[in-house]
């Protein structure tokens, strides 16, 4: 059963944690960490190779699918800008900034997210803690301090097209999701300028997705190291708009999930690379240096979980599939 609880269902170690660089990410650490086994690796780089084996799956026809899933997200950079998109429409001019009760501008905003392909949308305050000391380039990240309110959506991913994982076809229902995230975080957001307030649309940018869908009431953190929701399990892909309007915050949620996870195996089991902890507690333990200390979790080896992504030559979801939450049988 889901309840809503006062504080987030995670255990933060404050003398240990602090705001995590992107930089660290197992994607931006390909690039510079020459100790890692995967420097210099790109994932897909063995395709040609693993096409050639004729293996089921993994066809040069799902691999242009792949690659042609993440056009939205690859190419439409201004979903990410945090300024308007073009000229703002003549019409707009006329008014000025829209004021209701939050609880009002709530229901839209939510109402909005929704029609533009978000799954789930929660609201929470922005927690400094997540959002990242530096970005992928090395800058600092400063956010305009009237944004203080995080619109965090979750947009289900392809059931059919996880079910294949690791093949070819799981991970152009992974491209299908950060498109889909794209489109929704560029529309919400001229939504919330059109209405002249503030809107910065992320993808897995600038702040850490997973604790602010958290805060927000989504879900809970799995043994997978994966946002887990009780509508979709970790079958969801995630992205925020951070905003000045004032919206009202929703409170996290627990629907028993660490409890739950304590004595599942499934994800774990499912990983062929050995990445997802076995043991029965979280711990503060860290398995990779794409791990941010001070965080009581089933830390997941990055760094093995990237290699096998390279051996597959494309995303894997097997974590997520296996998950009962998922609902894919
Ligand atoms: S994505 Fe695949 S390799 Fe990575 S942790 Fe999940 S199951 Fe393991
Ligand atoms: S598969 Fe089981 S252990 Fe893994 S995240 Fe899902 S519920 Fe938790």
């Amino acid at each position: 059963m889901t309840k809503k609880v006062d504080q987030p269902t995670y255990e933060i170690d404050s003398a240990v944690h602090g705001r995590f660089d992107e930089r660290n990410t197992i994607f931006m650490r390909r690039f510079w960490d020459h100790a890692a086994s995967f420097h210099g690796v790109e994932y897909r780089d063995r395709a040609a190779e693993r096409i050639a084996t004729g293996e089921p799956g993994y066809s040069r026809i799902e691999f242009a699918r792949i690659l042609a899933s993440w056009t939205v997200h690859d190419c439409f950079g201004g979903a990410f800008s945090w300024s308007r998109l073009g000229e703002a429409d003549p019409s707009m001019m006329q008014f000025d900034r829209y004021a209701d009760d939050p609880d009002e501008m709530t229901r839209q905003v939510k109402k909005t997210a929704k029609l533009f392909g978000a799954s789930l949308v929660g609201i929470c305050e922005v927690n400094k803690q997540w959002i990242y000391s530096h970005n992928r380039s090395g800058d600092a990240v400063a956010i305009p301090s009237e944004c203080t309110t995080a619109i965090v959506m979750a947009i289900e991913m392809d059931k059919e097209g996880v079910a294949t994982s690791p093949e070819y076809a799981s991970a152009v229902a992974t491209g299908v999701g950060y498109s889909k995230m794209a489109f929704a975080i560029a529309s919400l957001s001229e939504f919330l300028r059109n209405l002249r307030y503030k809107a910065l649309p992320m993808g897995n940018d600038t702040a850490l997705s997973i604790p602010l869908a958290i805060d927000a009431g989504l879900g809970q953190l799995g043994r997978n190291g994966l946002l887990v929701t009780p509508e979709f399990g970790p079958r969801i892909r995630l992205c925020k708009v951070l905003t000045d309007m004032p919206l009202v915050v929703d409170q996290p949620i627990d629907f028993g999930l660490t409890t739950f996870c304590k004595t599942c195996d499934r994800c774990s089991t499912a990983c062929e690379a050995d990445a997802i902890s076995t043991e029965p507690e979280p711990t503060f333990e860290i398995a990779c240096p794409s791990n941010n200390p001070g965080i009581k979790r089933w830390a997941v080896n990055a760094d093995g979980c990237y290699n096998f992504w390279a051996k597959n030559s494309a995303a894997c979801s097997n974590c997520i599939a296996a998950c009962p939450f998922s609902k894919i049988g």
